[in-house]
């Protein structure tokens, strides 16, 4: 597959094109979900960066084949490249010495007793160069192309001092301009207290607010300001206060809403218009009727459900709702080390019951929604950009039935390829 140096690149008998039905909306809520358009025997036409055609392969116009390179898309389903809207992919190390304690039966407090937990990536992370960091951070992502993402989001919040908050957003502005994933930053100074602000919690929040905040908005670093809602964490008003500081200087709200306990940081999503509300395992029933009528997104992590053993959140309830529902793998060192959109597609059907459609539209345009570019991806569309993922399978609701394997066979993104297999 060679980079076009015709005006069009042809991809013509793809087995199933499969897209989210948008109507030009920039998110599908509720039963709309399931609105996923399939054409058989397919073809779909690029231009430069951009989708200039899709269609039935027998109505392939003539005009693009005097001027094409043409592919064989046969034995092949073409979807919108995945959008992982939810990863905390710089950091110092991997944890894998936790879990192993983990599967002996040591508990959450044993292992931060040792020095385990976030701390730990804490730690390391501050002991850790850019270099290292873009190098470790490239990797990851050259997997996570593979895996079919074109889109991945990235999160400080591993730094928790304001150089090395912006060490981490510098670093993600580095594989930002390196890879051919397209990368969305978000500032998460209040991801944790920093061990030596234990007694001084007030002082670290007005760090963050009369600090981070201000230099991350006026240098450009991020254009999403997350905050860790949770009992041991940051509280309610905590919250409030650092998303509404971060509103103030143009950062749009995210947060880490009802993980480990109904503590309220969906309501308070609702409350400040958060773009997404993240986790939700224990989002109350109050929240989901909220969500029903707001636009702010769910956005469900169902590999830290699986790795911690915990509750999913009520992805099918949600939906029911009428909510608008996203997915994401959440790769970080300490709760999901996961790659894998496709594998968050199959745990959305069989732990919170959603229908493979409704896991393609979350993963792919309510993805794309919750980092405000859906106008330009998440969907297979003309005019949008040409991020497209092409899967050795004989249709779409194939991908979440054979899980545990990578079935990615090439992606393309913006238009140009990535070979694989
Ligand atoms: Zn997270």
């Amino acid at each position: 597959m060679n980079n076009a140096k015709n005006t069009y690149t042809v991809v013509r008998n793809i087995n199933q094109l499969a897209t989210p039905v948008t109507d030009g909306k920039p998110f599908l809520r509720g039963r709309h979900m399931r609105n996923i358009e399939t054409i058989d025997n397919a073809a779909l036409v690029v231009r430069s960066d951009a989708i200039e055609w899709i269609g039935r392969n027998s109505d392939l116009p003539d005009r693009f084949m005097d001027n094409a390179d043409i592919i064989d898309g046969s034995g092949l389903v073409a979807l919108p490249g995945f959008v992982d809207m939810h990863t905390h992919m710089v950091f110092g190390a991997t944890r894998e010495e936790e879990f192993a304690m983990r599967c002996s039966g040591a508990t959450y407090q044993e292992i931060a007793a040792q020095g385990g937990g976030i701390n730990n990536t804490v730690r390391t992370t501050r002991d850790a160069d850019k270099s290292k960091l873009r190098k470790q951070t490239m990797r990851f992502l050259d997997k996570m192309i593979r895996h079919g993402s074109t889109t991945v989001e990235i999160k400080s919040g591993y730094g928790l001092t304001e150089r090395d908050e912006v060490k981490m957003l510098d670093v993600i502005r580095m594989v930002k301009d390196d890879h051919l994933i397209n990368i969305v930053s978000t500032f998460l100074g209040a991801h944790a207290l920093p061990p030596e602000y234990k007694e001084h919690r007030e002082e670290y929040v007005d760090l963050v607010c009369r600090k981070m905040i201000p230099y991350v908005a006026e240098k450009n670093l991020t254009g999403f300001c997350d905050v860790f809602c949770e009992k041991g964490f940051f509280t309610l008003d905590e919250s409030r206060r650092i998303l509404q500081t971060g509103i103030e200087y143009g950062l749009a709200p995210k947060i880490h809403a009802d993980e480990l306990s109904p503590l309220g940081g969906s309501e308070l999503a609702v409350e400040v218009k958060a773009v997404s509300a993240d986790h939700l395992e224990h989002i109350s029933d109050k929240a989901i009727e909220l969500f029903s009528k707001s636009d702010v997104i769910a956005g469900l992590l169902p590999g830290v459900s699986f790795y911690l053993g915990h509750n999913y959140a009520p992805g099918r309830k949600l939906i029911d709702a009428g909510a608008i529902v996203a997915l994401a793998t959440d790769f970080n060192p300490g709760s999901c080390m996961s790659y894998s959109v496709p594998l968050m597609m199959t745990m959305a059907c069989t732990q919170m019951k959603m229908t493979p459609e409704e896991s393609l539209t979350a993963a792919t345009i309510n993805a794309a929604a919750a980092l405000k570019i859906s106008d330009k991806l998440g969907s297979i569309e003309k005019g949008k950009l040409a991020d497209v993922v092409f899967l050795q399978m004989p249709n779409y609701q194939y991908l979440p039935y054979h899980y545990g394997e990578n079935h990615v066979a090439a992606v393309m993104k913006s238009g140009t390829w990535l070979e694989y297999r």
